[in-house]
């Protein structure tokens, strides 16, 4: 349940930006993910409906948008879209990479009201 430990830090920095911008109310928090964090996106909701309650994000609704995963090999230089568990370079047949994208988790927008 790692996404429930996300969603928690998240609604930290919500309740920061929220206070800071005098929002009183959220109406949609658009998250961008990266693959290789692994986050399940229905259970990243269902995280979401349950820390929500009480918030000022009760009535928000949380989009999460997937980041593709992007290396790029540090021998030959070339990025590729890895799979999930297979970092392999097609022209070097090394895996020593170097992860560029899918590693994040951004709050990439938080919509609310004034
Ligand atoms: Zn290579």
């Amino acid at each position: 349940m790692h996404e429930l430990s996300i969603v928690i830090s998240l609604m930290d920095q919500i309740e920061d930006v929220a206070r800071v911008n005098k929002l009183v109310k959220i109406d949609e928090i658009q998250l961008e993910t990266g693959v290789l964090r692994q986050v399940i996106p229905e259970v990243m909701q269902e995280a979401f409906e349950s820390v929500k309650l009480n918030t000022i994000c009760e009535n928000a609704v949380l989009t999460i948008l997937e980041v593709p995963a992007l290396v790029v090999c540090n021998k030959c230089k070339s990025q590729f879209e890895p799979a999930i568990d297979d970092f392999l370079c097609k022209n070097c047949n090394l895996a020593d990479v170097k992860t560029l994208k899918g590693n994040e988790i951004i709050l990439k927008a938080i919509i609310g009201d004034k």
